[in-house]
């Protein structure tokens, strides 16, 4: 099979219209949330389900070829403002976990509120990490025991993104990972949907971050927070005398929603890292600096060196994220692919936005230009969804063929 990666006239029509919800609907309030964290960013949730109540096109409606295109959104909107994209209600990451691990059933219910009765777009939430276990997910000591005919989820949930929107706004879902059976280790491990609004599920308030600072990232507690026994993703049929053999595809299934959504947090790396290296190109043209692509080796300055090297990360990181979102569309397994486009572009961006801040001298460090924001919002990157070293390791294991116990 072929790859290309020329964009179809479906992909170019999306870049073009999320390039214009960017300029028009991002940047003009795009510092106004930076400075004000935690406030909702109103404009752009009322634009957003303004434009999804009429029917209009939204930022989540891709013209439909496929998961490229989800990144090209990612990509562009990032470019307009990385933590207004993660404001935006959609499904996201619990999104992703609905459909990489539920059953066609649980797809239909948690999704379509958003997808299809055309009310109000809602927020969705992933909360993995808890005090004890961020990488080493495994750790989790979220339990989920079954009663009846429910689930009983206790823990503590920290840093979930979106999770003040998810765990509060009607329609909204939190997945959470819990375990059923601590002595089984990964085996254990289940995701669950949690509904906004689930009594037992409280917000007990939000992080004051470095960068992103228009998302909303919570720490949720659960206590004795009951749900529908087919609320566990995957499966809907327990069987009563053993809990832990829920029929679903356990720790492998949940763990499979990273293969989509790290290519999609690589594309918004490739946003914001764009952002920085646009802005530094017109600024460079307005001053008269041209960078001379032909010139030779003996005579490049080092201020063409770096703008070459920021363009060839940049797209060196485009090009892998696309690969990995191909595989996703074509049904193949991408699992080295996801985590090295996730690890290569995390890193990229955060070179790319701090050589932009330098080479524009102090302005670049000054709040006049949003070049410090950028350089701020970059780092996240290559910190959720695995961390730069993690997704490394999973790269190092997949091409080594070792099992996490021999690579860890
Ligand atoms: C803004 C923000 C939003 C987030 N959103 C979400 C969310 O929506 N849902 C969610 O569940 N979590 C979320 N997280 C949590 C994030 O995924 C974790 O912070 C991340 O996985 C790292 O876990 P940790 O913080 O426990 O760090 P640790 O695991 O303690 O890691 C600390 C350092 O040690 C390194 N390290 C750890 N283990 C190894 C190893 N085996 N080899 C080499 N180095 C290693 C790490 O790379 C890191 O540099 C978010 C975090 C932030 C900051």
């Amino acid at each position: 099979m072929t790859i290309s990666f020329e964009p179809t006239e479906a992909s170019k029509a999306a870049r073009e219209h999320y390039r214009k919800v960017a300029e028009e609907q991002m940047r003009p309030v795009s510092r106004k949330y930076d400075d004000e964290e935690h406030t909702l960013p109103k404009e752009w949730v009322d634009w957003f389900w303004q434009e999804g109540r009429h029917g209009g096109p939204r930022p989540t409606d891709g013209p439909g070829d496929g998961f490229i295109q989800v990144c090209i959104q990612a990509e562009e909107l990032c470019w307009g403002d990385a933590g207004l994209y993660l404001r935006m209600p959609t499904p996201a990451l619990g999104g992703s976990a609905v459909s990489a691990a539920g059953t066609a059933e649980q797809k239909k219910k948690f999704l379509s509120p958003f997808r299809e009765k055309g009310g109000h777009p809602i927020w969705g939430a992933m909360a993995i990490t808890e005090p004890q276990a961020g990488s080493d997910s495994a750790a989790i000591e979220t339990t989920a025991e079954l009663d009846g005919d429910e689930w009983v989820l206790n823990g503590t949930k920290i840093f979930c993104t979106a999770g003040e929107g998810a765990s509060t706004v009607e329609g909204g879902f939190v997945v959470v990972w819990a375990t059923v059976d601590k002595s089984a280790g990964r085996g254990g491990i289940k995701s669950f949907v949690v509904p906004a609004g689930t009594p037992g599920m409280e917000l007990v308030g939000t992080e004051h971050k470095l960068g992103i600072r228009a998302s909303d990232t919570a720490t949720l507690r659960l206590e004795n927070c009951r749900v529908p026994q087919d609320h566990l993703l995957g499966s809907s049929a327990v069987k009563k005398k053993d809990p832990s053999k829920t029929g679903d595809k356990g720790f492998k299934g949940a763990m499979a929603t990273f293969d989509a959504s790290r290519p999609i947090v690589a594309a918004m790396a490739v946003g914001v890292g764009r952002a920085a290296l646009d802005f530094l190109l017109e600024e460079l043209e307005r001053q008269g600096v041209r960078v001379r692509y032909d010139a030779p080796p003996a005579e490049v300055t080092a201020l063409e060196r770096d703008v070459m090297e920021m363009e060839a990360e940049l797209q060196a990181a485009r090009l892998l994220t696309w690969r990995a979102a191909w595989m996703m569309n074509h049904g193949k397994p991408n699992n080295l692919e996801a985590s090295m486009c996730k690890a290569k572009a995390g890193l990229a961006v955060t070179k790319i936005t701090q050589k932009a801040v330098e080479l524009l001298g102090p302005l670049g460090y000054s709040k006049k230009l949003m070049v410090e924001k950028w350089m701020r919002d970059a780092k996240i990157n290559d910190i959720y969804e695995g961390t730069q070293q993690i997704n490394q390791l999973i790269v190092a294991r997949r091409i080594l063929d070792y099992p996490s116990a021999m690579l860890r």
